[in-house]
């Protein structure tokens, strides 16, 4: 059977994924920033490092899976100026920042338990982590690749570059175009160059989430949690680092630049990068409004859906598309991928009818082999699923009498089968649990 393969973004290439300390894989993954609440777009990246951290179990490792909360730090517009989104929000509701990010944890929380997601490891937070992140600043400036201008400190990209860093190597982004490409607004007259980027922001008097440091009142920049917190509980190198792949530019090549100049190692083996869910063929954003919340789905309080879906008639229709690919949120697509689960559940419920035969005329070792190398090919779960629905053929061949397995071969092929559908994929047979009420009513009660 092929290894494990997954797509390394550094190297633009399906790879064999090798841990670096097996059975142990360490994986970190950007968390939401915890300003409104998460849509279906979010859900969707979510999902697909669920699925991965899922598989990876499933097939032995033990993964410390980290993902955080961003709860400071993040500015509307994803740069160096403007007001933080949460700090932005607190304002227009009257409320603590704190209450902010409480609400929309969670929120979070709640959705991605809804759907089926398992917790990770470890959530830290931003906030959390503040102290963290004075030390990693504090260390740069000692190294010379960051500077200070006007109370902020920013870390210096020609620098970093002159000492063997390689900015813009992740996302395949040239200096120069960069720099032509780049509006010169973000802390303007402070940076020696529009590239550079904050570690650490001086807070204006109307700013209200700020920390004492050595620089004097302020909050650090979005980059820096991720590569104090993947450091602090993932190690100098660790094995996996996912998101969206709309992090790949700046976010993420921040995230290495930093971590490269404070230990001179590449801080991750693996970067892969989850596309993005569309509607009405444009991105999904929570800024833009233009997106439907997991809620709406499964209340069917909605303008885009004839009617409600079920979490995992969500899921499914997330996983008919490879992790890779863009995917459309319609009401057609989510109708069909609600007739392939009830199928898949229909021919799941029918297994137990089954009679074990003393012969077998289906191989049920290719088709494992089969469903294995599908989730090996960088989790390509619409072709795993491909094969379940062959599955769900041979349950009908079976229950017609058309083919036959004995009581080990059927008792094998019932726990793939399930093993494939509820560990692997996370789907949940709502039929079974009724419908999943208990779980809907305490997020609904919540909204
Ligand atoms: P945010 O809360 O905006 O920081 O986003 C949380 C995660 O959702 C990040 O990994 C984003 O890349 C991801 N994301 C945002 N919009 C979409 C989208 N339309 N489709 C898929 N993932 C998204
Ligand atoms: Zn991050």
């Amino acid at each position: 059977m092929q290894p494990l393969k997954l797509y390394n973004t550094l190297n633009r290439e399906k790879e064999v994924f090798v841990a670096l300390n097996a059975p142990h894989v360490g994986l970190y993954v950007c968390g939401p920033t915890v300003y409104n609440y998460v849509h279906l777009g979010n859900l969707r990246t979510f999902t697909s490092f669920d699925i991965l951290y899922r598989y990876l179990s499933h097939i032995g490792y033990k993964v410390r899976y980290v993902r955080n909360i961003t709860d400071v730090g993040h500015l509307v517009g994803d740069g160096d100026e403007g007001e933080d989104k949460i700090g932005k929000m607190a304002k227009l509701e009257k409320l603590e920042p704190m209450e902010i990010v409480h609400r929309y944890t969670q929120d979070f929380h709640h959705v991605l338990q809804t759907f089926n997601l398992l917790p990770p490891s470890i959530e830290p937070s931003a906030t959390g982590h503040i102290v963290e992140q004075i030390e990693t600043t504090q260390n740069l400036l000692n190294k010379g690749i960051a500077y200070e201008s006007n109370g902020s400190i920013y870390f210096d990209i020609e620098t970093y570059n002159k000492q063997g860093g390689d900015y813009g190597n992740l996302s395949g982004r040239i200096l120069d175009d960069l720099l032509t490409e780049t509006r010169d607004l973000d802390g303007v007259g402070e940076k020696k160059s529009p590239l550079d980027f904050a570690l650490w922001k001086k807070a204006s008097t109307e700013h209200i989430m700020r920390w004492n440091s050595p620089w004097g009142e302020g909050f650090p920049g979005w980059h820096l949690e991720c590569t104090c917190m993947s450091h602090k509980y993932l190690g100098n190198t660790f094995d996996i680092h996912g998101g969206g792949m709309d992090l790949k530019f700046p976010h993420h090549e921040c995230e290495i630049a930093q971590n490269e100049a404070c230990t001179g190692q590449t801080p991750v083996n693996y970067w892969m990068h989850a596309n993005m869910l569309t509607l009405n063929g444009k991105k999904m954003s929570k800024s833009t409004g233009n997106n439907i919340l997991p809620m709406e789905i499964i209340t069917g309080e909605n303008t885009i859906l004839s009617k409600a879906f079920s979490p995992s008639v969500t899921r499914f229709f997330m996983l008919q598309a490879h992790y890779r690919s863009n995917l459309d949120f319609t009401n057609d697509a989510i109708s069909a991928a609600e007739k392939g689960y009830f199928r898949l559940m229909e021919a799941i419920d029918g297994l137990k009818d089954i009679n074990a035969s003393t012969t077998s005329t289906l191989s049920i070792s290719n088709w494992e082999a089969a469903c294995y190398e599908a989730m090996n090919d960088d989790f390509n779960s619409p072709i795993l699923i491909a094969q379940l629905f062959e599955g769900v053929r041979f349950i009908n061949l079976l229950k017609d009498n058309k083919e036959s397995l004995t009581q080990s071969d059927l008792d094998l092929f019932t726990s793939l089968m399930k093993g494939f559908v509820f560990d692997v994929l996370g789907l949940e047979d709502e039929k079974a649990a009724g419908n999943n009420n208990e779980k809907l009513e305490g997020v609904v009660n919540m909204l």
